[in-house]
């Protein structure tokens, strides 16, 4: 099949780099035609799934660029400069991300930044949304996509033409292609959960620097806090799932009470509704996916968390998708094929989202417990003088956030510096 714009693509999944996609493909002229399970989100708030907000970096921002919504997002975007990190005692120690005032990264909710996608994406005459619509994945024929309408129950087949699967870390599609042995899968579930909690706003205001992203590292656990515009803040709290300070010690509300008035006593302050929120939130798991075979010929290809779903330490889940889609359209310039573009696109893409996720569990254990250590203080601070007399020394961190120029790749083979 040729790469003509007068063909019409499949975007199978309207989360963050679904709709991206989408938008990225039809202003290339394709036809693109969305298929989302969820209900849309310009008719009420949905079940977002994972995370309420979240790190846009540059990688990210690059992406947003190229399709032009920029100004759509960045209002909705509050800047960090650098992690707040809340000792024991409750000391704070301001570490900042970057050494130039645009290097910082800002927190997002995931909810409107999928909506103004979304949004942008529907003003476009060639994109077709299609929600309530859940893939079941591949169907016996070759190319053709098992669907069934959330509402009526009906199940119908329509043509891959081709398809890009963007339906996330649980992709029903990466499964049909590992049923057909077309890809292969190697999942990383990682011994600790997450839970969110709200910090309130007092007055309207935040009651934490709404300029940081604020951590509590505790060793073997963490949590920190993330911004939003109407004053609150998002906490999650990253635990073990059995342990003296797992998950499953904490059953009752006097359980968690004492936790947090042990673990987090001035966080604790701050959550007023910790344990009915505790109860009521949902426990989530984290892992990492790492898929060797994102295509079938030039029929469906995997892309975002649907390829490679990381663990969120470095915030850069997201931030890849949205990379993935600006390289996409790179490597349409080169290729006259789907088949052949989609296998450029895994070679190209796949050391490169390896090198992320390798990065990402190493960060875990940055910010839980090193950000403690006087001695890891001393070395970045070593490391930001460095920097600012020699524009040519750039540490991993500030690679991985501010610098999409260089790849993930190369970041994590410049370790060290
Ligand atoms: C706790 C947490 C914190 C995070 N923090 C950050 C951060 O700070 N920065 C960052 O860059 N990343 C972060 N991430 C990662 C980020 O959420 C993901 O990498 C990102 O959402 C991937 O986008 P995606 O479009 O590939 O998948 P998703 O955003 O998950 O979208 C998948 C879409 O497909 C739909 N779908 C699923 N299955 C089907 C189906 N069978 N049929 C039809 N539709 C389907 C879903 O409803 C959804 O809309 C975090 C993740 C977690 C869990």
């Amino acid at each position: 099949m040729s790469l003509t714009s007068v063909s019409g693509v499949n975007i199978i999944g309207a989360g963050l780099a679904g709709s991206l996609l989408a938008i990225l493909l039809a202003k290339r002229g394709f036809k693109v035609t969305v298929f989302e399970r969820r209900t849309d989100p310009r008719l009420g708030p949905t079940d977002q799934g994972r995370s309420i907000n979240l790190a846009l970096a540059a990688r990210g921002i690059r992406g947003l660029a190229l399709a032009g919504v920029l100004e759509r997002v960045m209002p909705l975007a509050i800047p960090m400069r650098g992690r707040m990190v809340h000792e024991h005692d409750g000391s704070t120690d301001l570490q900042m991300y970057g050494v130039r005032p645009e290097e910082v990264i800002y927190s997002v909710s995931r909810a409107d930044l999928n909506l103004a996608l979304i949004e942008a994406a529907a003003a476009l005459p060639n994109v077709s949304f299609n929600f309530g619509q859940l893939c079941l994945g591949l169907a016996h024929e070759k190319n053709v996509l098992e669907m069934r309408d959330e509402v009526t129950g009906r199940i119908y087949h329509t043509a891959s033409q081709p398809s890009i699967a963007t339906d996330g870390a649980g992709s029903a599609v990466r499964d049909s292609l590992v049923a057909r042995e077309v890809a292969h899968v190697r999942e990383e579930p990682l011994e600790h959960d997450y839970k969110e909690l709200t910090i309130p706003a007092v007055a309207g205001r935040h009651v934490l620097d709404p300029n940081a992203l604020h951590i509590w590292p505790r060793g073997g656990f963490m949590l920190i806090a993330l911004p939003n515009p109407d004053g609150t803040f998002t906490a999650t709290l990253f635990l073990e799932h059995t342990g003296v300070n797992g998950f499953d010690q904490l059953h009752t509300p006097a359980n968690v009470d004492a936790f947090f008035a042990r673990q987090f006593p001035l966080a604790r302050a701050l959550l007023p509704d910790l344990t009915r929120e505790f109860f009521e939130h949902p426990q989530g798991s984290l892992g990492t996916v790492y898929t060797r075979g994102w295509h079938l010929n030039g029929d469906v290809l995997l892309l975002g968390d649907a390829a490679h779903a990381i663990v969120p330490f470095h915030g850069q889940g997201m931030n890849c998708a949205f990379e993935d889609s600006a390289e996409l359209m790179r490597l349409m310039d080169e290729h006259h094929g789907w088949a052949g573009l989609f296998e450029a696109f895994e070679h190209e893409r796949r050391p490169n989202t390896d090198a992320i996720a390798q990065m990402a569990l190493e960060n875990y254990q940055e910010m839980r417990e090193a950000v403690l250590d006087p001695e890891y203080r001393r070395k970045k601070k070593e490391a930001e003088a460095l920097e600012k007399q020699d524009p040519n020394f750039i540490p991993r961190y500030s690679m991985v956030m501010f610098h999409p120029e260089i790849s993930y790749r190369e970041a994590l083979a410049g370790r060290g510096r």
